[in-house]
């Protein structure tokens, strides 16, 4: 979601630099891309509606520059369009914005009483309108910012210029991700690290309401306070924007998953698992995410409950930070998120840190504000993710996951050997090798890629991945899909089953298998087309299509149940002609909440 670079410095090469930057954080999904840079001391703004492509038409790279802010806007408040697109300028303020200013109609009301009109329709106008007013009244860029922190309310990262001082560039954050990148004689804005790793792995992190002010020097002021920060450094293999051989990042990342799960799993298995966290000692463990995030956790759930003897209560993360929440002596909170910013989550760990609760961050992206947040970060090494539908990380969540709830399972001596778990374990990079390669998810997509309903039904971990495949169809091609638990559609949901409606199956879990068969039954005799995800062999009257994914052990089972979902979504997908890499409306780390 929305990307900020910033760049001043001694290199006249400002536009370059910031757009090869902006480039980095294209992944995230935006709609509308813009810059502003000092030339012969003037602000000249450009912007476009849609990708950075056409701005870069518009750019002269030739033009001499040392100071510019640019922008990937994911619009919150208007349309995406030029006018809407940022950067906003009123009076002496030119600015970006990333987030939600929620206050933005009280402040309206107030500035236009003073005089102030608007071009936009956005919240972030506003907030630039804001700074101006608070300039003027108090002829200090400083104290100015410093009383915008007291006065804005949501989420905002801001680079700021002052048309009055174009050799600094100031930079704001409470709520949205922002650092400040630093090199030999030049400086860097970002929205993350690996966006300016071509220039520099030097950089500092700002803290909510900290100010950055940067010209040939950084000062980072607090509440009119300047604070001294450590420099870190970013030494991780992380960023690999190539997309090598392969038509789309999703693809390439869907490949990518045998050797990470085999890392994974080996590089812990060796260990007896001694490295990872002891869950054993809680009373009440929570797992908190969004979208796929959320799913890993009710996968996690089956195995914790049934293998482990342990209860886990999963939820939304935009729901338990408003909700009610319980602990006891001896709770924790874990966290799923592979930016690690999300906003959501980010908000419920700062609320359960506030309860002096442990926490646990399982997160993708290192140095993220939930892997610094959070008292215990586990990594999950999955490289960096392009495509706004996850593949790789979500399988090496789920992998993650798996071991804790294995941990407490072999602790509690409900497990005694792992011999079964270090066979699959051992076998799995080629196991998964296979089933990437199985042709059949092509011939399945053609029969059903111009349906416009498709259900997904399971039973307890079958129904978790269930709802990620399920997603996964929904994200990429833009068919409407529903889950249930295979016994809860009976309940009403049935009567949307007609002749050749595809329902999809995930029948992989033993303990529960005829009963699920029984509601592929239900819905077969109702004339549904019903493909089998399913690791054993079935009666050839249960399903139109099956396919067999290997039988493992139960802990590593759900990382391979969702593999043929993933390559089922993407020929859909692309049988539609979809965007698959960066779908409509979509964005990959969701800084807003
Ligand atoms: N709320 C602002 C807008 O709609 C910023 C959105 C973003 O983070 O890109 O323009």
């Amino acid at each position: 979601m929305c990307g900020i670079i910033g760049y001043v410095g001694k290199s006249t090469k400002a536009i370059t630099k910031t757009i090869s930057c902006l480039e980095k954080l294209e992944y995230r999904g935006y709609d509308s891309a813009g810059i502003a840079y000092i030339n012969n001391n003037q602000i000249i703004i450009k912007k476009e509606r849609g990708r950075i492509e056409a701005l870069k038409k518009e750019l002269d790279f030739n033009t001499n520059s040392n100071l510019a802010i640019a922008h990937t806007r994911w619009a919150t408040h208007g349309d995406a369009n030029n006018i809407n697109a940022h950067p906003h300028q009123v009076g002496h303020v030119t600015l970006v914005h990333n987030g939600i200013i929620e206050n933005y109609l009280e402040l309206k009301d107030m500035l236009e009483k003073l005089g102030y009109t608007f071009k936009s329709e956005t919240d972030t106008e506003i907030g630039c309108a804001m700074i101006d007013y608070l300039y003027q009244k108090n002829n200090n860029h400083l104290k100015a910012l410093n009383e915008l922190t007291k006065i804005l309310k949501g989420s905002y990262a801001l680079g700021i210029i002052f048309d009055d001082d174009i050799n600094t560039l100031y930079a704001i954050r409470k709520d949205s991700p922002l650092i400040v990148g630093i090199n030999k004689d030049e400086f860097f804005i970002a929205s993350d690290i690996p966006a300016i790793l071509e220039y520099t792995n030097k950089y500092i992190t700002l803290e909510d309401n900290d100010i950055a002010m940067i010209n040939n020097e950084v000062k980072i002021y607090h509440h009119l306070k300047e604070v001294k920060k450590d420099i870190q450094s970013f030494d991780y293999e992380y960023v690999n924007q190539d997309k090598g051989k392969y038509e789309h990042f999703m693809l390439k990342e869907i490949n990518e998953q045998p050797a990470i799960i085999y890392n994974l799993l080996n590089e812990n298995l060796d260990n007896n698992l001694k490295d990872l966290p002891d869950l054993t000692h809680y009373k009440r463990i929570d797992i908190v995410g969004c979208g796929s995030a959320y799913h890993t956790a009710l996968v996690a759930k089956t195995l914790f409950e049934e293998y482990a003897s342990i209860e886990i209560n999963c939820y939304i993360a935009s729901e338990y930070r408003y909700q009610r929440n319980f602990y006891t002596d001896k709770s924790i909170v874990i966290f799923i998120s592979q930016s690690g910013e999300t906003a959501d989550t980010l908000a419920c760990l700062r609320k359960v840190k506030d309860h002096n609760i442990p926490t646990l961050a399982i997160v993708n992206a290192y140095g993220s504000s939930i892997a610094r947040e959070a008292d215990q970060v586990i990594y999950t090494k999955a490289g960096s993710e392009i495509a706004v539908a996850t593949t790789k990380a979500y399988t090496a969540q789920v992998t993650i996951l798996s071991l804790l709830a294995l941990k407490c399972a072999y602790k509690k001596k409900i497990i005694t050997s792992l011999d079964d778990i270090k066979e699959s374990c051992h076998q799995i990079k080629d196991i998964t090798n296979k089933l990437i390669k199985n042709t059949d998810y092509l011939k399945i997509a053609k029969k059903i890629y111009k349906k416009r309903d498709i259900f997904f039904i399971g039973r307890l971990i079958d129904y978790a991945t269930a709802l990620e495949g399920s997603l996964k169809l929904k994200e990429i091609s833009y068919i409407n899909s529903a889950t249930y638990p295979a016994g809860e559609l009976k309940h009403g949901t049935i009567s949307l089953v007609e002749k050749d409606t595809p329902v999809i199956t995930i029948l992989t879990y033993d303990a529960i298998k005829d009963k699920t068969i029984s509601n592929i039954k239900e819905v077969k005799t109702r004339g549904a087309r019903v493909i089998i995800i399913s690791n054993q062999e079935l009666d050839s009257q249960l399903y139109d299509d099956l396919i067999i994914i290997p039988k493992v052990n139960i802990f590593i089972q759900p990382i391979l149940t969702i593999i043929p979902l993933q390559l089922l979504a993407y020929h859909v997908a692309k049988l539609n002609k979809c965007d698959i890499d960066k779908p409509r409306n979509l964005a990959k780390s969701v800084t807003v909440e």
